[in-house]
């Protein structure tokens, strides 16, 4: 069973992004905290027995000081996750690797048209961006793992096998694909009708999907194995849960006591076994560096 040194929390270390994208489920709005009080949440999580953290957003590395608060974690012990849109994953790389375990970075679409309808225009490009990513990636010495991600919705359900086509054609070969089913959640919430696709649909493009790559590191979920599937700390230190299609408060990892987070935290057994179905994808790789 999950416990307190396999939980992975997603701390938004900001909740600021300009890239507009139809699909979002962050609160936008919540002003971003020090770097002394982020560095300092850090060390209090640590001693409160967490051993996992995963840097999100927002968009991550806008804040001037991410690659701080990522040294900070790995220097006290943490397995590192980053979830990103990789647009200066490059340049950052140097100073990535060693400190950072796994890297997440979306595809959506292989076209312009799709990534447009699913994001925004700003993210139209998004596929350049992965494989100018992987095609540098496998000239490099590289000790981060690479997790793509890819929200299923009604705008891509029908390119998925070319989506992984065309990524499986690279040289570098991913450690894990995560495909989820959009979630009206957060931002994303107002593009239901756009974007919503029935369950049904979801599972058997994915196992169609499978089936054609049965060697690849690809998995899938549901919104409903997604709801209460991730523990998400916001940037004001709130500790919040997704649960429908709201995020339910749980604590606050700045200000409640190690006895108090635990109990809101792990005291839901239903929510512990929902988060570990849904990051098996760590269990066999964790540190690489
Ligand atoms: S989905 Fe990610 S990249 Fe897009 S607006 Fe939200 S935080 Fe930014």
């Amino acid at each position: 069973m999950l416990d307190i040194n396999t939980l992975l929390l997603d701390f938004r270390i900001t909740s600021y992004c300009n890239l507009d994208c139809d699909l979002c489920f962050r609160n936008p709005g919540i002003a971003d905290q020090s770097t002394e009080s982020a560095l300092k949440v850090l060390d209090k999580m640590y001693q409160v027995g967490f051993r996992r953290v995963g840097f999100t957003g927002g968009e991550p590395t806008t804040r001037k000081d991410f690659l701080v608060l990522i040294e900070h974690a790995k220097k006290l012990g943490f397995m590192t996750y980053l979830s990103t849109v990789g647009h200066r994953f490059i340049m950052d790389h140097e100073r990535l690797n060693g400190v950072l375990d796994w890297v997440g970075m979306p595809i959506d679409g292989i076209e312009k048209q799709t990534n447009c309808d699913i994001r925004s225009d700003k993210m139209g490009n998004q596929h350049r961006v992965i494989k100018d990513i992987l095609t540098w990636l496998s000239q490099t010495n590289n000790t981060i793992n690479i997790k793509l991600t890819t929200v299923v919705s009604q705008t891509n359900a029908h390119q998925i096998s070319d989506i992984v086509r065309w990524v499986n054609s690279f040289p570098y070969k991913i450690q894990s694909w995560r495909f989820y089913q959009f979630c009206p959640l957060g931002v994303g919430k107002e593009k239901r009708d756009k974007l919503e696709i029935d369950t049904d649909l979801f599972i058997s493009t994915m196992k169609q999907t499978k089936n054609e790559f049965p060697d690849l590191p690809l998995s899938w979920a549901t919104f409903e194995e997604r709801d209460k599937a991730n523990i998400v700390m916001e940037p004001n230190f709130d500790v919040i849960i997704p649960d429908g299609e709201n995020y339910t408060y749980l604590c606050n990892m700045e200000k409640d006591s190690p006895e108090q987070i635990i109990h809101h935290i792990f005291g839901q057994p239903e929510i512990m076994q929902k988060c570990e179905n849904n990051r098996f994808w760590l269990d066999e790789m964790e540190f690489v560096s």
